[in-house]
């Protein structure tokens, strides 16, 4: 179980979209409401001091700063759906504190993991980028930044509800660059023209959401056992993901790919990239480390998973996972 230190004990993160705002103007303006500090480690990323209220604040009205949360109200929704099965007694508890967090307008603050993503990526502002399951956008926006506006990016999204989240999100942060695309990823034929020249791709799929469950708040139910999460449910989320990060590599000219989950379990993690290695290593692409001052590398269970990234759902406030491959010759080189 977790035990997890409770959020307003914990520093708040904050993104600068640098297409509306520089970080210096950011520190600025928001320095007048708290101590504010840089991240270090990812780019654009600011430090608040814990309960630090900003979920009205301009600059995140208007895009300038991206806030890394999750309504409570949404994650109940989504554990009312999940747990119908629970008894009355816990489901009518949950439902009071529903309405508590409805009045009281709560939000479970995210770590930087999340932020780590994009970053890890680390597309060439000229590039053509696809991120591959890209609802609600935040990644696809914090690819826009670090490309300063330029370039190409494809946000494919196959559920059509959440579509309009991506909207939002893409017309919020002001991005020119990005083009959506409703359909499967699986089935998009990399060989076709608007794909051949994609040369990074972003791979965040639909995973069980273990690693965020302490924003959840699932394992305060009597019922939560991290370790018992349905086996069949992971069965198929990993079928999906190995599926999912072949297809990746499969592009001609991708050189770089990023495949992230917000999900604590090998099965999802470690296991999807060890099985999908030898195809890898067969394309020419490579392990490499993003973030390699990190200390939290994959779990060794094959040789190469120290390239591996692991974010700690207690220390780190969401248990992330992160691997990159990288390829120095791809089948299509870029024409000149
Ligand atoms: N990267 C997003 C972000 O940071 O905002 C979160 C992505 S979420 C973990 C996974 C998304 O993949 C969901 O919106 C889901 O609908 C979408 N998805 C699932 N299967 C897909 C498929 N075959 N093709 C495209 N999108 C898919």
């Amino acid at each position: 179980a977790f035990h997890q230190t409770p959020d307003v004990l914990k520093p708040r993160y904050v993104r600068v979209n640098t297409l509306k705002l520089d970080v210096e103007s950011a520190i600025l303006q928001l320095g007048k409401h708290a101590k504010v500090q840089k991240d270090g480690l990812v780019p654009d990323l600011l430090m608040l001091p814990p309960n630090t209220d900003l979920h009205d604040h301009p600059l995140i009205m208007n895009g300038s700063v991206f806030m890394q949360v999750r309504p409570l109200v949404v994650n109940f929704m989504v554990f009312l759906k999940e747990n119908l099965g629970c008894s009355c007694s816990s489901l009518s508890l949950w439902i009071m504190m529903l309405f508590v967090c409805i009045r009281m307008h709560m939000y479970a603050f995210q770590g930087k993991a999340s932020s780590m993503v994009a970053a890890a990526l680390g597309p060439e502002p000229d590039w053509e980028v696809l991120d591959a399951c890209s609802a609600p956008g935040n990644k696809t926006v914090h690819l826009a930044a670090l490309m300063g506006g330029n370039g190409k990016i494809i946000a494919c999204e196959l559920n059509e509800q959440r579509l309009t989240r991506l909207r939002q999100t893409i017309n919020l942060s002001g991005a020119s660059n990005i083009e959506v695309l409703h359909g499967d990823f699986l089935k998009l034929n990399p060989r076709d023209l608007p794909y051949s020249k994609i040369r990074a791709i972003l791979l965040d799929p639909s995973c069980s959401g273990s690693g965020t469950t302490a924003n959840r708040l699932d394992h305060l139910l009597p019922s939560y056992d991290a370790n018992t999460q349905d086996a069949e449910r992971l069965n198929k989320l990993a079928s999906f993901q190995k599926k999912a990060l072949a297809h990746a590599l499969s592009f001609p000219a991708v050189e770089r790919v990023v495949y992230s989950t917000c999900s604590i379990h090998q099965i999802e993690n470690e296991d999807v990239v060890a099985s999908i290695l030898p195809l890898a290593t067969s394309l020419g692409f490579q392990l490499a480390a993003p973030f390699p001052k990190w200390n939290r590398r994959g779990l060794p269970v094959f040789s190469g998973s120290e390239y591996l990234l692991r974010t700690d759902p207690v220390e780190d406030k969401e248990g992330f996972f992160i691997a990159l491959f990288i390829r120095k010759d791809p089948e299509i080189k870029e024409e000149s």
